[in-house]
């Protein structure tokens, strides 16, 4: 390494132009004509390799319910990564009434400052369905879609320039339900599920950051290696064909595809609620181990969270031009 320093440094000084260039993004070979992109460059890219080993991280935790030892250390784990990405992170501590009593719960916050207040939110749950008789590693629901969102992170963190909007990535904490079945326990005041997101919408309401959040990204369940994501119904329609196009765009049209995905309920319902635009990246109608012991693995690959960690980070650039625009 020393040698190779001694000989390049003169050629680097010989070659060194009276005005230097300006800095150019380290991976970026352009012969084209194309106008330079306004979004900032990417040092680092998306690494389905580094998405596979937080998978395998989080299922050697364990089941990872609500309160669960096991889900302390996910969460140590997650918050653990996000700062080694510099980014700062937060903890939204609270304590949710279910239907096994009160639990105590927290999401974890990581924000990527912009030149802006406005809003983009990434999100995924990060708990495992309580069983009380099943070992439920949940490898596609949701260690996959965290393992996604961590990788975005550290893309994210590794950008030199600041955003034009901010970014939050959000990992929420009670996504599933305590009881069997979605809507088994609960009324619609008080529902067994959703517990994480339905509290963070709460504090974005108390800190009047509601009206920044514009847009909303959740990945649920996108990891599986015969990956093919439906059009969730209630999603937002621009934003969802901006992640579609830009999908197909990247060459992944056997994912993206038209047909509709019945998922009735996720994440992203409390924000649709609370008027911010939301899209649901989820494959659950023809995953055949949801909610099964054999939600292992092996049925989920690097290629799948690559291709969606990468639509998702080629979308961002488009969804801030729709909601900046005026
Ligand atoms: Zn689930």
């Amino acid at each position: 390494m020393t040698k190779m320093a001694v000989l390049v440094a003169p050629l680097l000084f010989i070659g060194c132009p009276k005005d230097p260039p300006p800095p150019r993004p380290r991976a970026s070979v352009s012969t084209s004509s194309r106008p330079v992109p306004t979004s900032p460059p990417i040092v680092a890219a998306f690494n389905g390799e580094r998405a596979m080993d937080h998978v395998k991280k989080q299922i050697d935790f364990g089941p990872r319910p609500p309160e669960s030892q096991q889900l302390a250390k996910t969460r140590s784990y997650i918050t653990n990564e996000l700062k080694s990405y510099g980014l700062t992170v937060s903890l939204d501590e609270f304590t949710a009434t279910t239907p096994q009593g009160e639990k105590k719960m927290a999401n974890i916050v990581a924000e990527i400052p912009g030149e802006t207040k406005t809003l983009i939110l990434i999100t995924s749950h990060y708990d495992t369905k309580f069983y009380k008789d099943m070992n439920f590693v949940g490898a596609n629901d949701p260690a996959a879609s965290v393992g996604t969102l961590l990788e975005i992170g550290r893309v994210l963190g590794s950008r030199k320039e600041k955003p034009k909007v901010t970014y939050r990535l959000v990992f929420f904490d009670g996504e599933e339900a305590f009881c069997d079945g979605w809507s088994d326990c609960g009324d619609q005041q008080n529902p067994d599920n959703t517990y994480g997101s339905r509290h963070y919408v709460s504090q974005l309401r108390a800190r009047n950051e509601l009206e920044n959040a514009r847009a909303l990204i959740l990945l649920d369940m996108m990891g599986y290696k015969n990956l093919e994501l439906g059009r969730d119904t209630t999603s937002t329609k621009w934003l969802q064909d901006i992640i579609w196009q830009t999908g197909r765009e990247l060459g992944y049209n056997k994912v993206f595809v038209d047909r509709e995905e019945g998922v009735g309920g996720d994440d992203h319902e409390p924000f649709l609620a609370a008027g911010v635009d939301s899209v649901d990246v989820i494959q659950l109608t023809s995953y055949p181990y949801w909610h099964r012991a054999d939600d292992t693995i092996d049925k989920v690959s690097a290629q799948s969270m690559k291709i969606v960690g990468e639509t998702v980070l080629a979308s961002l650039p488009k969804i801030t031009e729709h909601v900046t625009k005026k």
